[in-house]
């Protein structure tokens, strides 16, 4: 039961923006300048429907409360996964529609895929659908109106960056975007506005007994810190067994597997989670770990008792400084972006001011130009939208929002058939269309519902992971004085609801600008990852998936105005004043499946579920990150790329 006098303290009652919807046409701010232009409605012949998407002033980028996965954008593949969905779909109007390929899927690989088919063939139609109300998939778009200004953030994927080299095609397909990561990365870096502000950590009452704010913290991964591991511990309230361990585990160099070789130590640290690695080899006091515990969220979507000790070595975690561990990757490791397992990849790591959803626009701004304005990558983050545009009839190529595919079925034998159907439900109805062939560029495990037909073996390696449940939560704020008073740019919370707290990254590129002083609107990023340590991963992210669908906006809301009360209160910070808007961008279906060396067996090459799952089938092709068990943008481009050709 909540609290009234502390909901009224944390401003609970204000009417802040954050309960928006679309399908009843209540519309935030930022609706009037979806194109610039007034979307023209001529077009849509007499007696045809017309969806939300169609209407004038439809722009999802500014819906504030909870988007990610929004309601109204599941629940009919919820119902078709529960068998439901044929008993109460009534019956199938034909569109009388036909293309040349549909596309299920408008993330980055469904949205890439029909760059590179039209880019074979230039006269080809196409139909993407997707289930939410926008495009972009996980590159999703935030933008807010605060004090008369833009402010934009990433819904989801962040950055241009990968573990891997970018292939000749997904580094390609960027150039031909006008993309350059690594010059952009150095030109429009403006985070020069939070210079002087350090990075800081905040100890909660209910995990280490006291709420504490410790700034200027040593930073981690072994980067540079502002102060050293001694000083730092010594303001904490932290124990002094634990001070002691936490320095120990830091700075001594220890071989905690003697008389090993670098690949006898690799192979063992990777059949042990980091945390076993510090109670049993670093013998470290139990009341380290919920220092590091989250410390994994961010990558992996578990904490460090799910993941390997070696993907931790990769990470530049602490206690491997004395173990002579040969640099270079070994077979039983995942993906780590900073670590040395990938020291050939590309050196840029670089974050429009929305996230890759500049990448989505772009391309779907290549894709149907008479949508958007603009025609350079720098133009493309203040770039009109007009969402009207996106499905039109005379379009080569249309995108259809809020429509879910349920079937995709081959007229006929998979062997012979020259023709696809694929059927998908909007607003309580349900279509059909066809085509030469389609593309699944939708989640991996969707598709044994789309394709009921496929041989077994596909529809159980389809089924095999376990997408990463995440969230990031924005917080538009009147300003960032109290960040200012405090000298805080970043918080690291290791035991709290969000296990991060910071000023948004700084990048001006084009017309748009960041915050540049204290005194103006900026975004808050917090990040949370729900999971149930102890279980097994995929077993965690099944939890947390649960959690997080069940979990209403007031839950967030509660621990948002909660925790930025009890970190920034000291600078003068009022979450009943300050706050001007949340997002919630609720992710149950996040990351792809990484293979976890502590739970997955080691698959002959090639025998991977993500490489059974992804086998084409007739004139269906699959793509998605999912496809590469790898969650990363170059490799949902990689596997569009490899789907398109497989049906060329
Ligand atoms: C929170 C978050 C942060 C990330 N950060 C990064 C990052 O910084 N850098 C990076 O490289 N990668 C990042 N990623 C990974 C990211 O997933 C990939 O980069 C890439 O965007 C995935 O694109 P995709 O098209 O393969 O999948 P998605 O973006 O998931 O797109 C698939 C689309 O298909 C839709 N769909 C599913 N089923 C159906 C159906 N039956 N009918 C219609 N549509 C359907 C889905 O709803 C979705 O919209 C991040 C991911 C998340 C979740």
């Amino acid at each position: 039961m909540a609290d009234q006098n502390q909901d009224k303290h944390l401003g609970m009652h204000r009417s802040i923006r954050r309960r928006d919807f679309l399908n009843g046409v209540a519309i935030g701010v930022g609706s009037t300048m979806a194109g610039g232009f007034l979307p023209g409605l001529e077009w849509i012949a007499e007696g045809a429907e017309q969806f939300a998407q169609d209407k004038p002033g439809y722009y999802p980028p500014a819906l504030t409360g909870m988007r990610g996965s929004h309601d109204g954008s599941f629940e009919a593949a919820h119902t078709a996964r529960d068998g439901n969905f044929w008993n109460s779909a009534g019956s199938r109007i034909d569109t009388g529609e036909t293309y040349d390929l549909v596309i299920v899927g408008g993330g980055i690989s469904g949205l890439a895929a029909a760059y590179f088919h039209r880019k074979q063939n230039p006269s080809a139609r196409i139909l993407i659908l997707d289930n939410h109300d926008d495009f972009g998939g996980h590159a999703k778009r935030n933008e807010f109106h605060v004090g008369g200004r833009m402010v934009l953030a990433n819904g989801g994927t962040v950055s241009i960056e990968s573990p891997f080299p970018y292939s000749a095609e997904a580094r390609g397909l960027l150039t031909e975007l006008g993309i350059e990561p690594a010059k952009f990365e150095k030109k429009y870096d403006d985070s020069t506005v939070y210079k002087g502000l350090k990075s800081a950590y905040f100890f909660d009452k209910e995990t280490f007994g006291i709420d504490r704010l410790v700034i200027g913290g040593p930073a981690p991964f072994g980067r540079q810190g502002t102060v050293s591991w001694s000083d730092f511990l010594a303001k904490t309230p932290l124990s002094e067994t634990v001070q002691k361990d936490i320095a120990r585990l830091q700075n001594a160099k220890v071989d905690y597997l003697p008389g090993l070789s670098s690949d006898e130590k690799k192979e063992k640290l990777s059949r042990m989670s980091y945390k076993d690695f510090l109670l049993k080899l670093v013998k470290v006091d139990p009341g380290v770990t919920p220092f590091y515990q989250t410390r994994t969220h961010g990558l992996f979507g578990v904490g460090i008792d799910g993941v390997a000790a070696l993907d931790c070595w990769g990470l530049h975690f602490p206690g491997f400084q004395g173990m002579n561990l040969a640099s270079g990757s070994y077979r039983r490791m995942g993906f780590t972006a900073m670590g040395e397992a990938t020291p050939q990849k590309e050196p840029y790591h670089f974050h429009f001011p929305d996230g890759n959803a500049s990448i989505a626009r772009a391309l779907v701004r290549a894709l149907i130009p008479d949508a958007a304005t603009g025609h350079t990558a720098e133009d493309i983050v203040t770039a009109k939208f007009d969402y009207a545009r996106l499905d039109r009839r005379d379009s080569p190529v249309r995108i259809r929002l809020s429509s879910t595919a349920v079937r995709a079925r081959h007229t006929g034998d998979p062997a012979s058939a020259k023709e696809v159907e694929i059927t998908y439900a909007r607003e309580k109805k349900t279509y059909n269309v066809r085509a030469k062939s389609a593309v699944l560029a939708c989640w991996n495990m969707m598709i044994p519902y789309l394709c009921p037909e496929l041989p077994d073996a596909q529809k159980e390696a389809l089924r095999y992971g376990a997408k990463v449940p995440l969230v990031y939560s924005v917080v538009a704020v009147k300003n960032w004085k109290a960040f200012h008073s405090l000298g805080i740019q970043r918080v690291s919370c290791p035991g709290m609801y969000h296990t991060g707290v910071g000023l948004d990254q700084a990048v001006s590129i084009g017309d748009y600008k960041c915050s540049q002083t204290p005194d103006e609107p900026v975004l808050l990023r917090m990040t949370r990852t729900p999971c149930m340590p102890g279980l097994s991963e995929r077993d965690q992210h099944r939890v947390g998936r649960g959690e997080l669908l069940s979990t209403p906006f007031e839950t967030f809301e509660r621990n948002i105005r909660d925790q930025l009360s009890r970190i920034l209160s000291a600078g003068g910070f009022d979450p009943a004043r300050d706050i001007e808007a949340i997002t919630i961008n609720r992710w149950p279906h996040g990351y792809a499946y990484e293979y976890n060396p502590l739970w997955d067996p080691d698959w002959p090459v090639g025998q991977r579920p993500c490489d059974i799952a992804r086998k084409r089938f007739g004139r269906i092709a699959i793509a998605n990150s999912d496809a590469a068990a790898a969650a990363y943008t170059d490799q949902a481009i990689d596997q569009a790329y490899r789907a398109v050709r497989e049906l060329a």
